[in-house]
């Protein structure tokens, strides 16, 4: 009987085999010995495939390098940190507002351990957690009282359930506003249990509007801030003082969703106006809300301000307890708003507002000590030219209005069709990936956001091009 060839996959060695291995040895303790074993069998799976196919069988070394490449892929978190270069200051996708140092301490410093979050250190029974930001909101914004829940949708969508479950809710047509995918002020009001009854028409409401269509079962009346467009032309809305007053008369809480509501004057820095809790609560606004994470600058959440009659019977709503804050966002809030104590060092101390108001000179000076290095990564592949170009405040802060800024535009030099979208995937495979923006034959990087350039420019070496 004639012997059978032995199978060349029986030149790969075993699970057991490899685990031996001295190079292994590092690998166990790094990663630990499940993993490691996982990565050998995916990396043995995939070289007796390839052998099966007729491929080279890869040695040891292969194997091994195979294994860790996988098990480095692996480790990695799967929420890291980007280069935001796409001219879109406060990103939704990208994670919004950056943080100050104060901030990111005081979170740490709640993440670490046991806090007072609903403790009284003075009387050493329980508090109400809101009130390690609530003093501080009164004191900036006006208002007599304050809460806060997890973002601005949150915001709005208990104010409905707290005032107007099962009742209507008289809204301009003007304000009807969806803003990005899933917030649409309608659905919204659905699903808070609350009757919408639209006001007026697209362009033009008026008082008598709103007082013909408040009835018997008007819960509250709300003015939406239509943050991400601009109705022009022939248009009217109600004055806020205005239609504060109707409401008093008529006992029903006017309330207002502002979006944004930046907490400063944002023209003294030559920036488009953004109305201000402040405002709405001087005019008359029983309850006014806005995001933490938009041109404040802090951590996603939703600030609810107003009277103490209207903010107490919000915090009685079980859907309060459930829409709450946890202690990280309520440190890195207190952070933030105590820097609104001295207004003059927020321009240096808060990067949402240093990225808004950096100087045309700054960008220019930032982008010319990129440019050599970009140019030197992408030699033979692709041009890289100075450019003007346009940032925006973002999170639906006026859309319509631009920040002229300075970047870099990359023109492949192999237009393909392809070769853009490659480019583009090549700096987001990098360690910190870089996001930037398609415009026409470009990939362009707007360089207003780039704070470290120093280690954007050493990653550059890493960049691998695909002709
Ligand atoms: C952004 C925005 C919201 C939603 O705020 P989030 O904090 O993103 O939940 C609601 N209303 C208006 C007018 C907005 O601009």
């Amino acid at each position: 009987m004639t012997q059978k060839k032995p199978s060349p996959l029986s030149a790969l060695p075993s699970v057991d085999r490899l685990l031996k291995t001295a190079d292994v040895a590092h690998l166990l303790a790094e990663y630990g010995r499940i993993s490691v074993i996982h990565a050998i069998r995916i990396a043995l799976a995939k070289a007796r495939t390839e052998g099966t196919a007729g491929k080279p069988i890869p040695d040891t070394k292969v194997i091994l390098s195979t294994v860790t490449e996988h098990l480095a892929q692996l480790a990695l978190p799967s929420l890291r940190p980007v280069h935001n270069l796409t001219g879109t200051v406060l990103h939704t996708n990208l994670g919004r507002a950056a943080l100050p140092e104060e901030a990111i301490k005081a979170v740490a410093e709640a993440a670490r351990g046991a806090s007072n979050l609903e403790y009284s250190i003075d009387e050493g029974n329980r508090s109400d957690r809101d009130e390690h930001v609530e003093a501080l909101l009164s004191e900036i914004t006006g208002a007599e009282a304050a809460t806060i829940v997890n973002n601005n949708a949150a915001a709005v969508m208990l104010l409905l359930n707290t005032f107007a479950l099962g009742k209507e809710v008289p809204t301009s047509r003007g304000e009807l506003i969806e803003i990005g995918g899933s917030f649409r002020i309608p659905d919204i009001m659905t699903q808070s249990g609350c009757t919408l009854v639209e006001v007026g028409t697209t362009n033009r409401t008026h008082l008598e509007d709103y007082a013909k269509a408040i009835g018997s079962n008007t819960g509250m009346v709300m003015k939406v801030h239509t943050s991400n467009y601009v109705v022009e032309g022939f248009t009217a809305e109600v004055p806020e003082p205005d239609l504060a007053e109707l409401c008093r008369k008529n006992s029903v809480p006017f309330a207002i969703d502002l979006g944004s509501g930046t907490l400063i004057d944002l023209e003294q820095f030559g920036l488009p106006r953004e109305p201000t809790p402040m405002e709405a609560v001087k005019y008359g606004a029983d309850l006014v809300t806005f995001s933490g994470d938009k041109l404040l600058g802090g951590p996603q959440s939703g600030i609810i301000v107003g009277s103490k009659k209207h903010i107490a019977l919000i915090k009685k709503n079980p859907m309060k307890r459930a829409l709450r804050c946890d202690k990280m966002t309520i440190a890195a809030l207190s952070a933030v708003l105590r820097l609104y104590r001295d207004p003059d060092s927020l321009v240096d101390r808060l990067p949402t507002l240093r990225a808004l108001t950096r100087s045309a000179d700054e960008i220019k000076d930032v982008t010319a000590r990129v440019m050599p290095a970009m140019a030197d990564a992408l030699e033979g592949f692709a041009n890289v030219i100075q450019t003007a170009c346009e940032s925006q405040i973002g999170s639906g802060a006026l859309p319509t209005r631009k920040i002229a800024s300075t970047g870099l535009a990359i023109k492949p030099k192999n237009n393909s069709g392809t070769a853009l979208n490659s480019l583009a995937a090549a700096f987001r495979a990098l360690p910190v990936p870089v996001i930037g923006r398609l415009q026409g034959d470009a990939f362009v990087l707007d360089m207003r956001c780039l704070e470290d350039h120093p280690s954007f420019i050493k990653q550059l070496s890493a960049l691998k091009l695909q002709q």
